[in-house]
């Protein structure tokens, strides 16, 4: 896959950019591990004060920093400046509380370690190998620099092939805004050139947002080198309604739960299981509600659906649609492509979905949705767990009993009560199953690529 812009848009190659040599990899890797020295010695108060002013320069430059993002994977231009934007404030939100998420832990009763003090203490592992994908291609890099860097790490990132321009836009970022040299540095390079680099005894650690198989083989790697991994990989989540919920709003709240960032988003809604006692209620309103979509160029402020962002993931989805109304799915709006130029697809949504159909299994990334119908709420559960993925979940119920019982019975990292999912800098962010290892944001996050040191005093 050359790495390359190209306007999903239009089809047009707008930049191509060389792989960087064997030579200029290992200089990067020198000069990162330069940086990991310095910026451990560094202390809280300095490295806050560069994420603060690596946050100025996100919001000073946010109205074209959202243009390229739009350029490279074709979000409409509102949300790529609300993608900018949100940055800054995790940037914020760990510049201000790092301190305090990695501060010592003192045991209360050192005596029961027959010790006259004991404690723990978080310290930076060093250099840590992000390898990221398109879909957010600042927030999801942000997600993991902000708490990476006020911990004392330090990054390096290999980008997806397809946002180089992000990439290069974020290797400056922290240095201009007073880091050490090295300290956050993009590595433009291939797929299959991540392992030499996950291998180098420079590199402590890696963390990949991306699908299930490159997860895997991340984690093979890492596993035969003893290296900590995070995996953030795909997800197919569960919108559960049932009869107590005030169904209009939460056929409102689907249609954005499915299509916002042109639906591929990895905790985007997926699959929606309905009590058929409200089915028919839900489906009307889904189904109006996304055809009354606006699908344009998405430079246009008007814009709420934009291209597919590559040409190959354009193409799955026709042929997810294909093979499920082959099989007798029915389709009940959209589901073709729209217009002669770009990777437009006109939001879907299929009904009578079974499980010898691939989007039954299968993540669907694009505007996709799969509506269920239910006849209670232990079907519902059955059916929301029926999937590979854990990520997230959302369900909707005004019976405190149902709430419950959803609560503890999906198997997810978060689940939604009457409201979409949304990852906040605040709140921990991860899946169990095949959705991933480990957890992003809030303390747990900015904790997982530390050294959780245990002191002892006699
Ligand atoms: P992808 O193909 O897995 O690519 C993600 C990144 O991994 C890219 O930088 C890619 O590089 C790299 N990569 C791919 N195969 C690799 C391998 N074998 N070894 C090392 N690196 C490899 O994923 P995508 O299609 O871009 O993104 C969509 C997927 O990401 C969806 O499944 C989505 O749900 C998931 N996702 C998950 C989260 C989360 O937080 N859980 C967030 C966003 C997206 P190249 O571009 O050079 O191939």
């Amino acid at each position: 896959m050359p790495i390359a812009t190209v306007n999903p848009a239009t089809g047009e190659l707008v930049e191509e950019f060389p792989s960087l040599t064997k030579e200029q990899v290992d200089q990067r890797l020198t000069r990162a591990e330069a940086a990991a020295a310095s910026l451990r010695a560094t202390d809280f108060d300095t490295r806050a004060r560069w994420m603060r002013a690596a946050a100025n320069l996100v919001e000073a430059e946010a109205a074209s920093t959202a243009r390229m993002l739009t350029t490279e994977m074709g979000k409409p231009i509102a949300q790529a400046r609300t993608e900018v934007l949100k940055c800054a404030h995790a940037m914020r939100f760990y510049a201000d509380n790092a301190e305090t998420l990695l501060a010592d832990q003192p045991l209360a009763d050192p005596s029961a370690v027959n010790a006259s003090a004991a404690y723990t203490s978080y310290e930076p592992l060093g250099v840590v190998l992000a390898v990221m994908p398109w879909n957010y291609p600042m927030w999801q890099v942000i997600r993991f620099a902000a708490p990476a860097l006020m911990a004392g790490n330090v990054g390096l990132l290999k980008h997806a092939s397809n946002v180089p321009q992000s990439a290069l836009y974020l290797d400056t970022l922290f240095e201009r805004a007073g880091f050490p040299a090295g300290s956050f540095q993009s590595l433009l390079i291939g797929a299959t050139d991540v392992e030499a680099v996950l291998r180098d005894r420079r590199v402590a650690a890696v963390t990949l947002t991306g699908s299930e198989p490159a997860g895997r083989s991340i984690a093979a790697v890492a596993g035969s080198e003893v290296k900590k991994v995070v995996l953030e990989l795909g997800g197919s989540d569960p919108f559960v309604v049932l009869p107590s919920a005030d169904v209009r709003a939460a056929a409102r709240t689907a249609v954005t739960a499915r299509t916002i960032n042109n639906g591929q988003s990895c905790i985007a809604a997926k699959r929606f299981i309905v009590h058929a006692e409200v089915y028919e209620e839900f489906v009307e309103a889904f189904v109006a509600g996304t055809k009354a979509l606006t699908i344009g160029d998405p430079l246009d402020e008007a814009t709420e659906i934009g291209p597919i962002a590559t040409e190959s993931g354009w193409r799955e989805l026709g042929e997810l649609v294909d093979d499920a109304v082959a099989k007798g799915a029915v389709l009940r709006c959209g589901g073709s492509a729209v217009g002669t130029e770009g990777w437009f697809f006109e939001p879907a949504v299929l009904e009578e979905v079974t499980t010898e159909m691939r989007v039954y299994r299968e993540e669907a990334f694009g505007p996709l949705a799969v509506v269920h119908r239910v006849d209670d709420i232990e079907q519902a559960a059955a059916l929301a767990n029926d999937t590979p993925f854990g990520l997230s979940s959302s369900v909707w119920t005004t019976d405190p009993v149902e709430e419950r019982f959803l609560i503890t019975r999906l198997q997810a990292g978060a689940v939604f009560v009457n409201g979409m999912s949304v990852s906040y800098p605040e709140l921990p962010f991860g899946g169990v199953k095949d959705s991933g290892i480990g957890r992003e944001l809030a303390a747990e996050g900015i904790r997982e690529f530390c050294n959780l040191k245990t002191i002892w005093k006699s």
